[in-house]
This record gives C-alpha cells, structure tokens and sequence, in this order.
C-alpha cells in the first residue's frame, strides 16, 4: 500500500517547526520516528495533507540530567539511544529495561521517546512507564510552552490532549527516591511482540514495611491503567505473600478493562494481569530492599 498524497516539511529548529505546524493547522501532522504514523499512512488509516518532519531538528535529541536528579529527555531522542544511555542505565533501570521491551532493535532504532507518548497506542510501553514514574511533558507551540502531568495527558486509546499545532517537545522524569525498586513484567506471544498484557511497578521501602506501592498496567484497556489497590493495601504495612496474592487477584478483576480478540480471552488475559501484578510487586519490593 502506499499513502496518499502529502507536503512535507522538515524544519531544522523548534522554531520552525511550530511555525510550520501552527500554519497547517489540522491538516499538519508531526512525523517523528515514523514507526507507528507511516504504516498508519501506507493503509490509508491516517490521511494527514502535509507532514512535519522532526527528524532533522536537533534541539529535540538529547538526554539531559538535571541538578536535582531528575533527567529531560528530548521527544525525538530514539529509543536505543534511551536503552544505551549510561546515566539512564545506572539512576533509571527501569526505562532502560522497559524500553527494551519495545518491538525489535531496528524499530527502536528509529521509534521516539516522545512519539510514543504522543501516539498513545494503549498496548505501549512508554506511556504506562511516564504514568508510573509521575513524569512531566513539556509542550510547544507558537502561543509558548505549557506543563502537563503524563497520567492527565492520555485521554483515550491513540488520544492525547495535543492540539493539532502543538508539539510535545520533553519529558522530564523525576528522581527515583531512595530505597526504590522497580520492576516490568509482561506477557506478549513471541519475543518484541506487543503485550498481551503488562504491569510495570515501582515500590518504595520503609524498612520491612512499605511505604508506597504504584503498578501501573498496559494493553489491558483504552489507555494505560494507573492502579490504586497496591498503595491501598500495601502502604505502611509488612507486605506479606498473602497480601501481595489479594492485591493481584483484586487488581485482575477490578482495575483493569481487557477485551478478547484472537490472542486470548478477557478471562485469560486478567488472569494474566493478577499473575504480573504479583510478580511485579514481589520483584520490586526485592529491588528495593537491596
Ligand atoms: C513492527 C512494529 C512493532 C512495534 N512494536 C511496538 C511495541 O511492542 N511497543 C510499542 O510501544 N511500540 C511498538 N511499535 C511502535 C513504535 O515503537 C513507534 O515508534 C512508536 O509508537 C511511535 O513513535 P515514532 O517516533 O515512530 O512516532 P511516529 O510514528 O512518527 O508518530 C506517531 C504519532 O505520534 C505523533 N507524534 C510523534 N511525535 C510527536 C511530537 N513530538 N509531538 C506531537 N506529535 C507527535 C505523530 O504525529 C503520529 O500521530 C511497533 C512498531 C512497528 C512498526
């Protein structure tokens, strides 16, 4: 298949960029790594009049750590780069790791950071990620920048609170708190396929007790599923094994929204949730007390 007809831009700072989207309006659409918007074009699924390519704006690449810990990461940062990245390794495991998760090498080769979360597919890894790790995205168009918190970004399956001329331009994620562990655990069919279903959690220790317990899921709803039971249950208490079981075995039944399709059924697949909130939970509370 090949798409229909398209201009196309490709702007070499920010500037232009938003200059350019803002002219287009919602005509313009912005073509970041071009794994997901490309194929989406070539089944005539995505019929954009002109594209805004950012692949040749360098101010958008980077990996930048911040004094306080925290670390900005430009939209158009690709994922391998992330994955590599020795200050992400050694003070973000976990986005490293989880970015690792994504497809094969070669799509990570080219996919974004930020066009993940812009696309907001709900079988992705990187928005649930940004959601659990309380991230900050920073968005650009020719009215200024403006801050919103990635869990209020993602409104729907594929959709976001980005206006057709806006840009998301960084993701700023915060320092990890001391005695914090983390841990991603998923189910897909075969090795780089996407999730059947996925829990990525992150715990933080007081002790031998918790002092806070996030999971957040994926590819089990419209949009990454931010649960709450794990803090309910779990913050300011010994977590048994017994304890971490009622949480999962809750969390699988009632927080979160999976259909069936020819992989699996709705049965199967919070079957599959309860198995990876256990995991995931166990896991990071080991992390954590290392
Ligand atoms: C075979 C295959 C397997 C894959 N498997 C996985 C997988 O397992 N997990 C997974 O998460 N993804 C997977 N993907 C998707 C891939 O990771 C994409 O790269 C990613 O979802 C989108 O990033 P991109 O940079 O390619 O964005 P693009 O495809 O260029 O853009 C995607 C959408 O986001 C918008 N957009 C992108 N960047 C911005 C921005 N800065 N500001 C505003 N809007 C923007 C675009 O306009 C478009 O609507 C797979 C892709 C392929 C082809």
């Amino acid at each position: 298949m090949k798409p229909a007809p398209f201009d196309y831009y490709a702007p070499t700072t920010v500037a232009e960029a938003v200059e350019k989207l803002a002219e287009l309006g919602y005509g313009g659409k912005v073509l970041a790594g071009g794994q997901s918007l490309i194929p989406a074009m070539n089944y005539r699924m995505a019929r954009p009049a002109a594209l805004v390519d950012l692949g040749k704006v360098k101010d958008l690449a980077y990996i930048r750590p911040q004094a306080d810990g925290s670390v900005a990461i430009g939209t158009m940062t690709r994922d391998t780069a992330v994955e590599q990245d020795e200050f992400i390794r050694k003070n973000f495991p976990i986005v490293a790791e989880t970015v690792g998760y994504i497809a094969h090498k070669q799509i990570r080769n080219r996919g974004s950071f930020g066009g993940a979360i812009a696309h907001a597919d709900p079988a992705a890894q990187i928005p649930a990620l940004v959601i659990l790790l309380d991230a900050k995205l920073k968005v650009l168009s020719t009215e200024g920048e403006r801050w919103e918190d990635a869990v209020d970004f993602i409104i729907g399956p594929f959709m976001t609170t980005l206006e057709p001329q806006e840009l998301l331009a960084e993701v700023l994620i915060p320092p990890l708190p001391a005695h914090c562990g983390c841990s991603y655990q998923q189910v897909s069919r075969q090795k780089g396929g996407y999730a059947q279903a996925a829990a990525i959690a992150k715990v933080v220790m007081d002790g031998e007790k918790v002092k806070d317990a996030q999971v957040v899921l994926f590819s089990v709803g419209e949009t990454p599923i931010r649960t709450e039971q794990p803090n309910k249950v779990l913050a300011g208490v010994v977590p048994t094994a017994a304890l971490i079981e009622s949480v999962a075995e809750y969390v699988g039944a009632n927080e979160c929204d999976p259909g069936t399709d020819v992989h699996g059924t709705e049965e199967y697949r919070r079957n599959l949730v309860k198995v990876l909130v256990r995991r995931s939970l166990q896991n990071a509370i080991e992390q954590a007390k290392k």
